[in-house]
């Protein structure tokens, strides 16, 4: 039996799927201790796992950090992160040696679980709530330019902020090295191989399990009155206009409708509403999905993730480049539909196209029966029960890095030989413009060699 310690970042997103598991771990005669926060009190306690607070940790925002925050900048995310592990470090400093934990379990992005993990040597399992994101699979999300100016010019702020955990004994190269899954870190993913992007190129360090819920009901939906739920998530689901829009598209067709909108109800959805739709500050996501036909989601992994366990098809309206990314393999999938526009009347035509053709429901029943085939959460805590793993098998990336480095000096060599041959040939006063070009094209270039080497071990391996 261990003693395990659980950390998390006050989210539902990234807490939800770490419950079960903790449960599990319980039932099995372990001990959990859950780092967490007020809000999460009572779910926590009913798996049975130690909760301990960490309000008194957060930060007091200002209005531009936090404002930030809401519009989810990475850099104030990862800011916020840093100084939270600032202020909790002689506070888990005692704790880690009153508690001796056997095993970490932290979330990804929860800087404060990763780095006194490796500040006290304890073996870390690491939960991914979303996809497991490497070189190749963070193909998938396409940054915004706000997100990329957020990212770059965030950076110096990042690098000097890093600068401040030296001193307490928490190294680390840069940001990246914190948030991105690497192949020798063992990590717990909530999907499974076939939903994972490139999920070859992950190594046995990484334990696909399926998505963590409760609830192993199987769906019950009826066709006669189509059920419809619509949620933007827990963050950012201030959206009266949204909410406005499906409540115009959707009041008179024969259909129920649930809203789940989060707090201060009154100010999303003012008056009163039609007489098939109902909304919510928060409902039992899964009992919902379970009878619903079609949901309207912000794409949120865990929401889709959910909605495919329980065979629901989706229309997918991503905020975020994260999400962005989970709705492209919703739709590689064919149990969803992008919305392109939100008018009243793109929403209500995308619901008559998911409800008028039987093949979306289809193919989300059958990630539903390839989820419901994954380890789950016993799969999960005997992963975290036995941690560390040793590496054993190939690593993918590592061989394709090895080889794309070949392919590049190839690529170099060919593109100074034509700049030798057009400056000695033609011109030397426009030769820059080949060079320019080479540079340019060097990096979409590179990305498909890249993807193609990876197809050819992959098809090599199986
Ligand atoms: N959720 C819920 N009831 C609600 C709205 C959300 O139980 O009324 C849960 C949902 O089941 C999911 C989580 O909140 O587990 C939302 O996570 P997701 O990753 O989808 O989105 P986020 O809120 O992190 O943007």
């Amino acid at each position: 039996m261990k003693k395990i310690a659980f950390f998390c970042i006050p989210a539902h997103g990234h807490t939800n799927p770490m419950l079960p598991v903790a449960a599990e771990l319980v039932q099995r005669g372990n001990t959990v201790r859950f780092y967490s926060f007020d809000e999460f009190e009572e779910k926590i306690k009913a798996t049975h796992a130690e909760f301990v607070s960490c309000d008194r940790f957060l930060p007091q925002l200002t209005a531009e950090e936090e404002a930030g925050l809401k519009n989810i900048s990475t850099t104030e995310m990862t800011i916020q992160d840093i100084r939270i592990t600032l202020s909790m470090d002689s506070f888990l400093g005692e704790e880690f040696a009153a508690f001796q934990p056997d095993v970490v379990y932290t979330d990804s992005v929860c800087f404060w679980g990763k780095l006194n993990a490796w500040k006290h040597h304890v073996p870390m399992v690491v939960s991914v709530s979303t996809f497991a994101f490497n070189q190749l699979s963070s193909q998938y999300m396409k940054n915004s330019p706000k997100e990329m100016a957020d990212m770059i010019f965030g950076l110096p702020k990042i690098s000097r902020e890093l600068e401040t955990l030296k001193p307490y004994g928490y190294h680390v190269k840069n940001a990246l090295s914190l948030v991105q899954n690497d192949n020798n870190t063992d990590s717990v993913v909530y999907t499974s191989k076939s939903f994972q992007p490139y999920a070859e190129s992950f190594s046995n360090h990484y334990a696909f399990v399926g998505p963590s819920v409760f609830s192993k009901a199987l769906p019950r939906k009826t066709k006669d009155r189509p059920l419809i739920y619509i949620s933007m998530g827990t963050i950012i689901n201030d959206r009266p206009d949204f909410y406005g829009k499906c409540i115009d598209a959707l009041k008179d067709l024969h259909v129920d409708v649930i809203i789940s909108c989060g707090q201060n109800m009154q100010q999303k959805i003012p008056g009163k509403l039609p007489d098939n739709i109902k909304s919510y500050p928060y409902v039992d996501q899964l009992d919902v999905l379970s009878k619903a036909n079609a949901f309207i989601t912000h794409c949120g992994m865990n929401s889709v993730s959910e909605s495919l366990y329980m065979a629901t098809p989706m229309i997918l309206y991503p905020q975020t480049n994260e999400q962005c990314a989970v709705a492209k393999r919703v739709t590689d999938m064919k149990a969803g539909i992008l919305l392109q526009k939100d008018s009243s009347s793109d929403i209500r035509s995308a619901v008559e196209k998911i409800l008028g053709n039987d093949s979306f429901a289809e193919n989300a029943k059958k990630c539903s029966e390839d989820f419901r085939s994954c380890p789950g959460t016993a799969g999960a805590a005997e992963f975290i029960e036995n941690a560390p793993h040793p590496s054993e098998g190939r690593d993918i990336i590592e061989e394709m890095n090895k080889q794309h480095g070949k392919t590049q000096l190839l690529y170099w060599l060919i593109a100074a030989t034509v700049i030798i041959l057009f400056g000695s040939l033609l011109s030397w006063r426009f030769v820059w413009i080949i060079g320019v070009a080479a540079g340019v094209l060097s990096y979409p270039i590179g990305k498909a060699m890249q993807k193609r080497t990876y197809k050819k071990i992959v098809e090599k391996t199986i």
